[in-house]
């Protein structure tokens, strides 16, 4: 999905106006981009509608390419789809909290069981583990090692004739006689959905009644993900979700589709093998990877906040006319600036790395300082015309600014090949012109 995702948003990149044409058929590609990713058709029907309304209704932000504003609505959909984050868990107020893990095998249980113990030991709380698992005789040893890893206690029984249902119910009465407030079941999986394995849970939920039945599903198998939790959503009350292995070739598509099948809040996702590789689910964080443009969000945003249309258009028309001087370039880096500091607006933008070595130098908030002392220092005479700075006035401003004498003449370099540059880019915008630098 990721880059069917962006290609189809990349039929957008359109220059100057958004028309109903180009957004149709830009609108079109999403809508397809989605479908094939096996995103519920109904589902994909309501997204198409309110974006393309919202699309339609929005005035365009002039210093912001189209398809950037398209992008940004497109994520701000996304978002509402995926849900909000819950990594809320409640707890009884008597008696320890049963939550119960489920999912196919190899889905990560064990792994998050342990995960989840040890967040709860962070919220002060007590945990104990139960090995339900008895298909495989090491997930018991695995999660003993997890239990003397954070020094909590494990329920293991021997597997030989013993029923997963009894060892979770003994694992709840020795979590009472422990004092520990809360259990976190470790089921056993099978590699597909199957009748026999649904049972066992279904008799664990009936008879050990946990209060939280999460489902872990693996991200990096796509749309088996997504079968697989509709099957247990069907079996199991479901109360929320934990998708692990996010840190691998993260698939939000999968994210997305088993929010939408379920109905159920995504709670954590599994970033790592390690135990504290365990976060809450952050929605932005996966649009923003299911997008795989880079933060245009954000510099969407912080360019709506910060560019003042009036100062850009006046600035262009100076620049149309050669008058271009410090002043004005001073006043770009300080509009630059106001957009978040240089080097995140730097990040904010695909492929602004790759920039050439003029604008290296700017690329910290020191640094924009430090250009701004230089030119306050100066005369305005010598800010109209830098080349009139002859090597005394050279020093006295660097003195002034508390700089080298160098650094004032690779200002003036600086500045001499931003001026031929603007020169070329003169009926762009103040965006089109970042852009440009970016490549
Ligand atoms: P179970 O069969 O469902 O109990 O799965 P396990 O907990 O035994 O995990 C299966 C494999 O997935 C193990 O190698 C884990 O280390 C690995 N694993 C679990 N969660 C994550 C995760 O969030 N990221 C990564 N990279 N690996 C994980
Ligand atoms: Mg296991």
């Amino acid at each position: 999905i990721q880059h069917r995702l962006s290609d189809a948003l990349g039929r957008f990149k359109v220059r100057g106006k958004l028309t109903e044409a180009n957004m149709q058929e830009g609108l079109r590609a999403v809508r397809t981009a989605l479908l094939e990713a096996d995103v519920n058709y109904e589902v994909v029907q309501r997204f198409m509608k309110r974006v393309t309304e919202k699309a339609a209704g929005q005035a365009l932000i002039k210093s912001v390419r189209p398809d950037q504003q398209i992008v940004k609505i497109v994520h701000d959909e996304l978002i509402e789809l995926m849900g909000e984050g819950d990594p809320h868990i409640r707890f009884e107020k008597a008696g320890p909290t049963v939550i119960m893990l489920c999912g196919l095998q190899g889905s990560g249980k064990t792994t998050t069981c342990g995960k989840l113990a040890r967040r709860m030991l962070g919220l002060g709380r007590k945990p104990l583990m139960v090995a339900a698992d008895l298909q495989r005789p090491a997930a018991i040893e695995q999660l003993k090692v997890l239990g003397q890893q954070l020094d909590i206690p494990v329920h293991a029984e021997d597997p030989e004739g013993t029923d997963p249902v009894e060892v979770c119910r003994r694992g709840v009465s020795q979590a009472e006689k422990l004092g520990r407030d809360t259990v976190i079941l470790d089921t056993a999986g099978r590699l597909h959905v199957d009748d026999e394995l649904m049972d066992q849970l279904k008799k664990i939920e009936k008879k050990v009644r946990p209060h939280q039945v999460y489902f872990v599903c693996d991200a990096l198998t796509g749309q088996d993900a997504v079968a697989s939790a509709g099957a247990f959503n069907a079996a199991l009350e479901l109360d929320g979700v934990i998708m692990t292995k996010l840190d691998g070739d993260a698939r939000g598509g999968a994210a997305l589709s088993v929010r939408q099948v379920t109905g159920v809040p995504i709670k954590f996702v599994g970033m790592g093998e390690k135990l504290e590789r365990l976060d809450p689910f952050d929605p932005q964080r996966i649009v923003g990877q299911m997008l795989g443009m880079g933060d245009i969000v954000g510099l969407v945003e912080a360019a709506k906040d910060a560019v003042d249309e009036e100062e850009a258009r006046r600035q262009q028309e100076r620049m149309a006319k050669g008058k271009f001087d410090l002043d004005d370039f001073r006043k770009q880096i300080v509009t630059m600036k106001k957009m978040g500091s240089v080097k995140d607006l730097m990040g904010k933008i695909p492929g602004m790395n790759q920039m050439g070595s003029m604008l290296e130098g700017v690329d910290a908030d020191a640094e924009v300082k430090r250009i701004q002392g230089i030119i306050d220092s100066m005369t305005p005479e010598e800010r109209r015309d830098p080349h009139k700075i002859d090597i005394s006035r050279r020093r006295r401003i660097a003195a002034g600014a508390g700089v080298e004498p160098q650094d004032v003449s690779g200002l003036v370099k600086q500045f001499d090949a931003m001026a031929a540059m603007v020169k070329s880019m003169s009926q762009m915008s103040m965006m089109d012109r970042v852009r440009m630098l970016s490549g």
